[in-house]
């Protein structure tokens, strides 16, 4: 019975000894030192030995039990600190690392067009003025000297919602409300920008949504040449020193005169290329002294009161300012193409 014991004894350190983890040596403390396991079963034999022996024998039986038990406490405080170590290496920070590099967002080119004219124009005295993009008829049209049936409606594609109910043409009817809220009395000198819709077949130059920067002069003896003078000054400002305008007559439903506003190709200096179609002039804007029907529907009395009015394609302008070849660039999020756009 004793070998016995000292065989188990040695058989359970060995197995002790060679385990490499924790649910191993629980296994083992289960085998060995369960009510069940040889130790136990060998200790129910003590019954049949002499009262001399079996002291002894007990003596030894529970020798070998603490041996066991002290040798899988000592090694399960090892495996324990082992795990321990290995998962703080693992989580170790390497505070030598580069950090990671941000990606920083840009600011929209259009949103920088937008911001850059309206600060020219804040400049001059103009506020900020904005409407609906969701108008009724009245206001995108018929407040603008364009009754129904009018054939010059045809020149704008337009989003009906209803038969009263659009999604504006251009930003005009933002006059119209402005005016109104005037109540026939001058000044009104403003600035109009935002979206707006037009059902177009999206190509290079047309997009079915764009952006419009309008802007209104009411007061009293406002002539063409002031139309021109701040003209003078925008494009300077916008474009750069150096740069000569034209007016070219035009028509619009809603101005009497009307024109275009042309700016000299700043690739060519005049020359004629690509760009400007060998003119020499690039076309920007169209605008025009307001007419008086407009300035009667809306409250103002055309005999006291005049006013010009202009109205400007933003991605035009921020194509001709950044030399982008394509207006849907601006409206696909391409990050490769805005990404150009950031601000050092
Ligand atoms: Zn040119």
């Amino acid at each position: 019975m004793l070998d016995r014991l000292q065989e188990l004894k040695d058989e359970a350190l060995n197995k002790v000894k060679e385990a490499t983890n924790l649910k191993d040596l629980k296994e083992l403390r289960i085998a060995y030192l369960g009510k069940k396991g040889p130790i136990q079963e060998v200790m129910k034999g003590m019954g049949k030995l002499s009262k001399e022996e079996r002291p002894k024998v007990g003596q030894v039986a529970n020798d070998v039990r603490e041996a066991v038990t002290a040798l899988i406490e000592e090694k399960e405080q090892k495996l324990e600190e082992e795990a321990l170590s290995a998962k703080l290496k693992e989580e170790s920070v390497d505070v030598t690392l580069p950090g990671r590099p941000i990606s920083k967002g840009s600011r929209h080119p259009l949103t920088t067009v937008v911001e850059t004219i309206e600060d020219v124009f804040i400049g001059m005295g103009f506020t900020v003025a904005e409407g609906p993009e969701v108008e009724t008829d009245y206001y995108n049209f018929e407040s603008l000297n364009l009754p129904k049936h009018h054939p010059a409606r045809d020149m704008q594609d337009t989003f009906f919602i209803t038969n009263d109910l659009l999604l504006r043409t251009q930003t005009s009817p933002v006059q119209t409300r402005t005016m109104e809220k005037h109540e026939g009395k001058g000044p009104v000198k403003i600035i109009c920008p935002g979206k707006v819709y037009r059902r177009d077949e999206d190509d290079a130059t047309h997009s079915h949504q764009f952006m419009q920067i309008e802007g209104l002069v009411i007061d009293e003896n406002i002539r063409m040449s002031d139309l021109k003078g701040i003209f003078e000054q925008f494009v300077k400002r916008y474009f750069g020193e150096g740069r000569e305008i034209r007016l070219r007559p035009s028509y619009f439903p809603f101005t009497e005169p009307s024109a275009e506003l042309d700016v000299s190709c700043a690739i060519c200096g005049g020359e004629g290329c690509r760009t400007c179609k060998q003119t020499g002039w690039i076309e920007v804007l169209g605008s025009g002294m307001v007419h008086p029907n407009v300035l009667r529907m809306s409250g103002f009395d055309p005999e006291k009161y005049t006013g010009f009015a202009f109205g400007m394609g933003v991605e035009r302008f921020a194509m001709l300012k950044y030399g982008v070849d394509d207006i849907r660039h601006f409206y696909t999020n391409d990050t490769r193409f805005l990404s150009q756009f950031k601000r050092v």
